[in-house]
């Protein structure tokens, strides 16, 4: 069988062997508790230390504004609920998306059923927030926007300067859910006016389990566990130090060639989307054609269900993904396909497929062969393409 053919790069990426390599001495060798007195435990302490500043220097903020946590939904819930509760006796309002991922989606949701008010904005065809919806959207009792820096699905990205400039003449906290964008985008909290920011390093070649909160000095938030002193009292229990390690070594990493890394994958994305196009009718891309991040693709092809494509493309060693890997399993289609718009039929039929460090032009041309073959078979046994093709 040819090599197994990588392209969930959204859903996950593989631990690069530098990261890995950093990471390894934390297991069994540096050992110690960061918060021991004794060298051993000192020895930890540097390296969550040095990993804080890693990530601080990233976005441009300072390193106690760095929190480690266990990954992208931990911090979302903790940027939400924490400006909530901290926050009630200003107000009750928090503004969103509907195309949030579920960490923000249900994480509001939860809020409702606490009597907390959640405004979800619609979308444009392209995936956008429009700008003077937020605008009208924010009453006396609004204390927070969670806005997504760029979508899982459909890698439409937002223009958050402007999110955070209307927060920040309303005195509104700004929360941006940048799991997607780390490593894609240049960053500059102050500048884009972010006062939270979440990160999460299994989507930029760290290990899972390990992300991190950014939270402006000053911002008024609950602690999200309540325990011993770590994360400045704001997060107990002790430091994951191999995952904080790996965590710095992937964002130092990530951002240090992100130019060429961001060409190369353009340039992939291109190739497939071309290539697709000309070969297969009855298609459309999802998402911004231009503000989109650079390793993603997703399509919709009519007349053909999304799951099936999924498993004859893992048949012939390919992976992709149908949106969301949260969503996969169900049989409703994504809620984001479906607001911008989309009729359910033509959501069933999408594929996402997001590229990565790893992978090559010689693939992306296999997996267009592939695909032309299996939406040919696909819709041979729809009666509606039948129908489509017989009035032609
Ligand atoms: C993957 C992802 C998350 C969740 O991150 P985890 O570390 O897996 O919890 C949150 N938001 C977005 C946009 C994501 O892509």
């Amino acid at each position: 069988m040819k090599n197994y053919i990588y392209m969930d790069n959204s859903a996950t990426t593989p631990v690069k062997k530098e990261v890995l390599d950093e990471m390894l001495p934390y297991f069994s060798e540096k050992y110690g508790n960061p918060s021991s007195i004794y060298s051993l435990g000192g020895k930890s302490k540097n390296a969550v230390e040095n990993a804080r500043d890693k990530v601080a220097k990233v976005l441009g903020a300072k390193p106690n504004e760095i929190f480690f946590t266990a990954g992208g939904s931990e911090s979302d819930n903790w940027a939400i609920k924490g400006i909530a509760y901290a926050n009630k006796d200003k107000g009750n309002h928090i503004i969103t998306t509907k195309i949030e991922h579920h960490g923000i989606l249900h994480t509001c949701q939860y809020l409702e059923r606490q009597g907390f008010k959640v405004t979800y904005l619609d979308v444009d065809k392209y995936g956008m927030v429009d700008l003077d919806e937020l605008r009208e959207s924010i009453t006396d009792e609004t204390i927070l926007i969670t806005i997504m820096f760029a979508n899982n699905e459909i890698g439409t990205i937002q223009p958050i300067k402007e999110i955070g400039q209307i927060a920040k003449e309303k005195n509104i906290y700004f929360h941006t859910d940048a799991v997607q964008a780390i490593g894609h985008v240049k960053i500059d909290v102050d500048d884009l006016n972010i006062d939270l920011l979440s990160l999460s390093a299994h989507k930029f070649y760290g290990p899972k389990g390990i992300g991190a909160l950014y939270i402006r000095q000053g911002v008024k938030i609950h602690s999200l566990i309540e325990g011993g002193a770590q994360e400045r009292n704001r997060r107990a229990g002790t430091e994951n130090v191999p995952g904080i390690v790996g965590l710095g070594k992937a964002i130092e990493l990530a951002y240090e060639n992100i130019d060429e890394h961001n060409e190369k994958l353009i340039k992939l994305r291109e190739r497939l989307i071309k290539k697709v196009f000309e070969n297969i009718s009855h298609v459309r891309l999802n998402g911004h054609p231009e503000k989109r991040l650079p390793g993603n693709v997703s399509f919709c092809f009519e007349f053909i269900e999304g799951e099936s494509l999924l498993l004859s493309l893992d048949m012939e060693g390919i992976a992709g993904s149908s949106g969301s890997a949260c969503t996969s399993g169900s049989l409703d289609p994504s809620h984001v396909l479906l607001a911008i718009g989309l009729p359910h039929e033509i959501a069933h039929g999408s594929l996402r497929l997001s590229l990565g460090d790893f992978n090559t032009e010689e693939e992306v041309d296999y997996v267009v062969e592939k695909l032309v073959e299996i939406v040919q078979r696909l819709r041979e046994m729809s009666p509606l393409y039948e129908k489509v093709k017989g009035e032609k």
